[in-house]
């Protein structure tokens, strides 16, 4: 039981507190907390292929998770082999199958949601609301790439003369990469491996080395669902083990999320390698503004920022980390966001009343906790949450906090984890304010409060971000309603549960014939 002392249900005050309480009650950790590599390789020597072993800690309290074993080059090089030879049979199958089995794991996985959100919590950090929107978002990424793949990837009859038949097909490119990140562990996890998996590819997926138990958990749900085992391996490891999958002449393609500098160094690993010319998709990281001018209603404003900067604990590609706000209103509207930060319950994630739980391991935790002391050197701290009282002394906690800035262009990196900054600007500064803002480079998440709504439409048309929330919150993009992704720094496209993503995993091949 991991919420030892404590009724199902207990603290709870929303109002489905009983299909909540009876979701809590059922999030057990599973049985197998152990994340090997998933590799359908024959055994070296008649012995299972070695591997580093080590624990994996729980962000919360240092807990003991699980056990995870690392891949090293042998792995890799075996699990690229069985791909290989996996991805043939797999292409061939039809796609109709292909669908069906994604279907059936996003039923799997649903079912397994007590497992599930148990190891989301204690393995990264989530609170339950974060938890169970994670889930909902892996079942929903599974259910609409089957069904896009269906809709996208059909051989498509093109015209032609009298007498000749043209079609465009599409295939699998063959073995494609999965690299993930650990602030989505299941559902961005899942969303790769799912979409180059229907396209009929087979996949090679490395999750964050600080999240590989609910990537196995994942891996084992799929295969169960029918993914055959020959197309789907899950290397744990870290940032070597991509590296290694990554230099393999059997590499067709890669998906990559994380941050832009990973992202560069994979694409210039891949262009200075033989072999064929692979694709990378990216989705990278964003300085994510939100604008509010004197229109906004501040009630709200601040209601939208609180859950953009701190939900999650800050640590979303998506999370606001620049509040621009209008001078007019700036007084009244950072005094109202101080006071509704200040209502954050900072703590364990896994009781159903905390908002802000812990960062994902100690290095996160250093490098903001050194952010804050660098900001408070320069006498920028508005406020940081344990001026109010102190974090819980276990586990890798970092203080909410809103900082000062003078200019937009003042922040040149993702902050990510719990740290807001505000500027001011002046109404007639608004286009250099716009300016400012893009010169960052990144074109993720913006958004705007407004009430006019010609501010909106020129903020839209000069900064072109993948993703515009106009007076609301910022984060938690729907699969199928609103396609997420950006540009520029930010990533490749195209965007994750959108419609072009399937198909950017397959091949296109025109078979003519005269008939
Ligand atoms: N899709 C998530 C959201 O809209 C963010 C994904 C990420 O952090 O990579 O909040």
């Amino acid at each position: 039981d991991i919420h030892p002392g404590r009724r199902a249900g207990e603290g709870i005050e929303l109002g489905h507190a009983e299909s909540l309480a009876a979701v809590v009650a059922a999030s057990r950790l599973p049985d197998a907390r152990d994340a090997p590599p998933l590799v359908a390789a024959p055994l070296v020597d008649g012995v299972a292929l070695p591997g580093h072993v080590r624990d994996v800690v729980s962000p919360i309290d240092g807990a003991v998770v699980g056990r995870v074993t690392e891949a090293d080059a042998a792995i890799v090089t075996a699990a690229m082999a069985a791909a290989a030879a996996g991805f043939a049979g797999w292409d061939a199958t039809a796609l109709q199958t292909r669908a069906a089995a994604l279907l059936r794991a996003a039923d799997l996985i649903e079912e397994d949601r007590g497992p599930l959100i148990a190891l989301l919590q204690a393995e990264g950090g989530k609170t339950l609301d974060d938890a169970l929107a994670e889930l909902r978002e892996a079942v929903d990424l599974c259910r609409y790439y089957a069904l896009e793949a269906r809709r996208t990837l059909s051989p498509e009859p093109l015209p032609g003369p009298t007498g000749e038949s043209n079609v465009l097909r599409r295939r699998g490119r063959g073995v494609v990469a999965c690299i993930s990140p650990w602030n989505f562990p299941l559902a961005i996890f899942t969303g790769q491996v799912a979409a180059a998996l229907v396209a009929g590819n087979a996949v090679v997926a490395k999750p964050a080395e600080q999240t590989p138990l609910v990537a196995a958990h994942a891996v084992r749900l799929l295969h169960a669902a029918g993914i055959p085992l020959t197309a789907l391996h899950l290397l744990p490891g870290d940032g070597d083990v991509g590296a290694l999958m990554v230099a393999d002449a059997r590499l067709a393609g890669v998906a990559f999320t994380g941050s832009t500098a990973v992202a560069r160094s994979i694409a210039q690993d891949l262009a200075a390698r033989d072999g064929p010319l692979v694709p990378l998709i990216a989705e990278t990281g964003g300085i994510n503004a939100m604008i509010a001018d004197a229109t906004a209603l501040p009630e709200q404003l601040v209601d939208d920022v609180i859950t953009s900067a701190f939900r999650s604990a800050g640590q979303r590609c998506s999370a606001l980390r620049l509040l621009c706000v209008q001078e007019d209103v700036a007084e009244p509207v950072i005094t109202m966001l101080v006071g509704a930060a200040k209502e954050l319950a900072i703590g364990d994630p896994r009781s159903p009343a905390t908002h802000v739980g812990p960062v994902i391991d100690a290095d996160a935790q250093d490098r903001l906790l050194a952010w804050l002391d660098r900001a408070e050197e320069q006498g920028r701290v508005l406020w940081r949450a344990d001026e109010d009282r102190p974090l819980p002394d276990r586990g890798t906690f970092v203080p909410p906090a809103v900082i000062a800035l003078d200019r937009a262009s003042d922040l040149r990196e993702e902050v990510f984890g719990p740290v807001l900054h505000v500027v001011r600007w002046r109404a007639d500064g608004f286009d250099d304010l716009l300016e400012d803002i893009a010169r960052n480079g990144t074109r993720l998440t913006l958004g705007i409060h407004s009430r006019i709504g010609a501010t909106a439409e020129r903020a839209i048309a000069r900064l072109g971000h993948g993703n515009v929330y106009v007076n609301r919150n910022m984060i938690g993009a729907v699969v199928g309603t609103q396609p997420f992704g950006g540009s520029g720094l930010s990533g490749t496209g195209p965007k994750a549960g959108g419609p072009d993503y399937v198909r950017r995993f397959a091949v296109e091949q025109t078979v003519t014939i005269n008939t």
